[in-house]
């Protein structure tokens, strides 16, 4: 990949791949990708146009049937290669993930870890594939249950984890027996192609994975879900975009997976260790700038400990070093865009406009590239628009609260319902709140809940479905029931 302080992007695929090949788009255009630690540009990617999205699907149609009739064993070891190869390339993966998302190395090599075990931890599903056999309540016969791929799946995803949100969905769609289209967010188009190369390199057959990078989404992706082939729609992304993806997908009634936005609550108690609080708060917060459908959204504290953690949050914050993510020593990197800064900005000056105050942060550094200052916000009004939206960035509003039926009121009192934090002493009380709060996921006294090996999603407006641990896989297949006479 070359040396870090220029920008080379050496033999990797800018082209749409495509039935294993590199190809252009079909009339021949090209869009920018951008540094955003300095705005400029790195390259440019070939622009997949409708005709070549169903290019993609014929390449994702001619490779379903033996795909799915390759033994299990075999397509659990190419996954297995793919992580291998995956971990060899570690280094130059992280460093491309950095360069055009933005976000610091540690945080780059900590998304190839977990981006990896995807590959690992499918593998070693793909030969579990658990139907079953039962005798009837009647004793007149055998229900037996198998779980068949559910067929051609296309995958849209964002930018924020460009490889793990790739592998997340690659990873069970191939260890279920499916070919997939895999549409890239416009942000971040080189690593999608980078994970084309690796699982290329590691015997994954011509037309089973395809990669479309494509400025005009909408068009392309609804030609794909509009095409009578396409069985599946495996979506993460906003919930804004869901909403109308869903709308396209009902069309032909498609098998949907919703991973869409968060606003977690991060919730402390006053018997909380406030050590422990503040260092998942930290992870919570500040993995990948705040840049995380799973980031702390609102912190709520219980009002004897909430000036203290929020003078140990603020000590923290402030001193994380800021700077391009490709720098060793930074910590923090630039936002995506300039649209993400300027979303973060007018979300905190609206606070401060109504009387919250930042104790750290709260400007824009005056500096080349999409950077925001790690911020943390108190007295926040609890109807503020930063605690209802998705900041995306490395904010953090701190309210107070009084008692525990409150606590789970103002952590429930939102359409979203991904993922929830609580700290508390109290393991009683730990369960007792995770069980009330409205999500598809709790972090109790621990402040990162995404494990390859867990069932990951949410509920309300968060989406749909789950990806991770086994119900990931049995999102890729549908359940066939044969009543046997026997
Ligand atoms: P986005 O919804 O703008 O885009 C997501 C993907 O959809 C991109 O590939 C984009 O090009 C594509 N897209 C955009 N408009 C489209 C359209 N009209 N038709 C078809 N495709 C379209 O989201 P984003 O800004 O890339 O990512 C940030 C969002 O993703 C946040 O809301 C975040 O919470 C969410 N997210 C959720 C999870 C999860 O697992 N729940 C994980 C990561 C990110």
């Amino acid at each position: 990949m070359g040396d870090k302080s220029q920008v080379t992007v050496g033999d990797l695929l800018t082209d749409l791949y495509i039935a294993g090949q590199a190809v252009p788009a079909g009339d021949g255009g090209r869009f920018d990708v951008l540094d955003p630690a300095t705005g400029r540009v790195i390259t440019t990617v070939a622009d997949g146009t409708v005709e070549d999205a169903i290019t993609a699907v014929d390449a994702a149609h001619a490779a379903a049937g033996p795909w799915a009739a390759t033994a299990p064993r075999q397509r659990a070891e190419i996954l297995r290669k793919a992580f291998e190869l995956m971990t060899e390339r570690a280094e130059d993966v992280a460093l491309l993930i950095s360069l055009e998302n933005g976000k610091a190395l540690p945080d780059a090599r900590g998304e190839v870890a977990y981006a990896a075990e995807f590959f690992r931890w499918y593998a070693e599903e793909a030969v579990r594939g658990n139907g079953s056999v039962v005798t009837a309540p009647s004793g007149a016969n055998r229900i037996v249950v198998v779980h068949q791929p559910v067929g051609i799946c296309v995958l849209v995803t964002p930018w924020n984890f460009p490889a793990a949100m790739a592998t997340r969905k690659i990873g069970p769609a191939l260890a279920a027996g499916c070919t997939v289209i895999l549409k890239p967010a416009s942000d971040t188009p080189l690593t999608a192609l980078a994970m084309a190369t690796i699982l290329a390199d590691a015997g994954v057959p011509p037309g089973v994975v395809n990669v479309l990078p494509a400025r005009r989404s909408g068009a392309v992706v609804s030609a794909m879900l509009h095409d009578p082939r396409v069985r599946k729609l495996s979506f993460t992304g906003s919930t804004e975009v869901g909403r109308v993806l869903l709308g396209e997908a009902a069309d032909q009634v498609l098998n949907t997976s919703m991973e869409l936005g968060g606003n977690a609550p991060f919730v402390v108690f006053a018997d909380a260790d406030l050590d422990q609080a503040v260092d998942g708060a930290m992870i919570a917060k500040m993995r990948n700038a705040g840049e995380a459908c799973t980031a702390a959204n609102r912190f709520y504290v219980e009002s004897p400990v909430a000036e203290e953690f929020g003078r140990r949050l603020a000590a923290k914050m402030a001193a994380l070093t800021v700077g391009p993510g490709t720098e060793e020593g930074t910590e923090v990197g630039p936002l995506v865009n300039q649209e993400a800064v300027d979303k973060v900005d007018g979300l905190v000056r609206a606070a401060v406009g109504e009387g919250a105050k930042a104790v750290i942060g709260g400007v824009r550094p005056d500096r080349p590239g999409f950077y925001y200052d790690p911020t943390v916000l108190v007295n926040v009004r609890p109807d503020s628009p930063i605690l209802r939206e998705e900041i995306f960035g490395p904010v953090a509003p701190i309210v107070t609260f009084e008692e525990e039926d409150e606590a789970v009121r103002l952590a429930n009192d939102t359409e979203f319902g991904l993922v929830a934090y609580v700290y508390t002493g109290d393991l009683a009380r730990g369960l007792r709140v995770s069980e009330r709060l409205e999500s598809g996921m709790v972090g109790l006294n621990r402040g990162l809940v995404s494990d390859p090996a867990a069932p990951f999603g949410g509920v309300k407006q968060s989406g749909v479905g789950r990806e991770g641990g086994h119900e990931g896989m049995l999102d890729y297949t549908e359940a066939k029931y044969i009543a046997v006479n026997w």
